[in-house]
């Protein structure tokens, strides 16, 4: 009896999770500008329901597009009837879900068998929190975990702040996972507080980076949205939030801060992924991290890291002009990859985020560096679209490895030149 209930739950839910079957991720390698524009007009129109993973913005980037199987023939009409050519990079989106699905289920039972947890799997959000539990317990005089508010549907959001005294000293902010269904980030996260806390004490510099200066980690910026990824939408992008008026759900986070606020770059439709919302900072999970930034008042570094194309990005994206600190972000960005392609040749580029990617408006690290923060920093990790945002769990740990040098980097010159 009880297996029959167990089945009857499982189908349950098998039934609310949103499927992918047949559905394609395309590639355009976009030759001209009249190109970015037809691409444009496509992304534009909602009928097609197309899921832009890289959006149409510029020749140097490719464009890929997540196409549901119910359009594939009127997007290849389309791309045909303008002698636009692309390439299939995922035939059929489900099956790399479902072995995605089988890869954690396999890690939850070793986990289970071995009583350890497994940085190198992708894990539920119940998960990750229990985690961050043993986290604290095993670092007690230097890891503890503060809500710093709930979500929009009630969830904690905790930080991870790894302090070793001091009343309020120079801080480096990280966030990840902002964006949910980049899973790759959210691990990573995990991945790199659990390296902190086991290096202090034993990495030299680490340990006078932590007798000065304290790190905060948000890792689960938008628990809301990787919930859904979890239970019924792996694509899901957004917060959760409501949209009055609207039966499209959800806000894009990275589009709601306070920096060019509903400028170039996001959308005013709730329907669209990069809806920036009804007004700066509605967004709970948002203006939770706006009030502890500001309460706190001496942070020096602002990190927040996405997924994919293998990016390190510095203010601005809402203007495509420098910032003062162009020279010295640059340099430093560039130097922060250095450290990381030395461990695997992984190749990133550097600029500001409207030169290398786009002009985005409302974005984290254009708002902490308006509000006097002078080391924000935006990462896109891998890759760049062989698996886009479905990279395997065997990256997880290789990614997170190399994304440390940078990151160190980043915390030592921030350390080394105080402000
Ligand atoms: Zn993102």
């Amino acid at each position: 009896m009880k297996g029959l209930w167990l089945l009857l739950v499982l189908v349950a839910a098998a039934k609310a999770e949103k499927v992918f079957t047949g559905d394609q991720v395309i590639r355009i390698n976009v030759q001209t500008e009249e190109q970015i524009r037809l691409l444009q007009a496509l992304q534009a129109q909602e009928e097609w329901e197309l899921d832009f993973w890289r959006d149409p913005v510029s020749t140097e980037l490719p464009v890929d597009v997540r196409v549901p199987r119910s359009s594939l023939s009127p997007v290849m009409e389309y791309l045909g009837a303008h002698s636009i050519t692309y390439s299939v990079i995922i035939n059929n989106l489900q099956e790399v879900l479902d072995e995605e699905k089988a890869e954690m289920q396999r890690s939850q039972m070793r986990e289970r068998s071995t009583r350890s947890f497994n940085f190198g799997a992708f894990h539920r959000l119940e998960t990750i929190y229990s985690w961050m539990d043993t986290l604290v317990a095993q670092h007690p005089n230097l890891v503890t975990k503060q809500e710093i508010g709930r979500s929009y549907e009630d969830r904690p959001m905790y930080v991870l702040k790894f302090s070793t005294g001091g009343n309020k000293r120079p801080a480096i902010w990280m966030d990840t996972g902002i964006h949910s269904r980049e899973w790759v980030s959210q691990a990573t996260g995990v991945w790199t507080a659990n390296k902190i806390a086991s290096d202090y004490g034993t990495d030299a510099s680490l340990t006078s980076l932590l007798n000065t200066m304290d790190i905060y980690m948000l890792i689960l910026a938008n628990p809301d949205g990787y919930v859904y990824t979890h239970t019924n939408n792996r694509m899901w992008r957004k917060t959760r939030s409501k949209n009055p008026g609207s039966a499209c759900r959800g806000v894009d986070p990275n589009r709601n801060w306070d920096a060019g606020f509903g400028g170039p770059g996001a959308s005013k439709s709730p329907c669209s992924d990069s809806y920036h919302g009804p007004s700066p900072h509605s967004e709970i999970e948002v203006k939770n991290v706006v009030d502890l930034i500001r309460s706190h008042g001496n942070f020096k570094s602002f990190i927040s890291v996405h997924a994919y194309s293998q990016l390190l990005m510095y203010p601005y994206g809402y203007s495509c002009g420098n910032v003062a600190d162009q020279p010295e972000l640059d340099s430093v960005g560039r130097a922060a990859v250095q450290k990381l392609t030395s461990l695997y040749g992984t190749r990133y580029k550097v600029g500001s985020i409207c030169n290398i990617i786009y002009q985005a408006s409302g974005g984290s690290i254009d708002w902490s560096y308006n509000v006097g923060i002078k080391y924000s920093f935006a990462f896109e990790l891998r890759d760049t679209g062989r698996y886009g945002f479905i990279l395997p769990a065997n990256q997880i740990i290789p990614t997170a490895s190399e994304t440390w040098l940078a990151l160190k980097h980043i915390m030592e010159h921030v350390r080394d030149h105080p402000y």
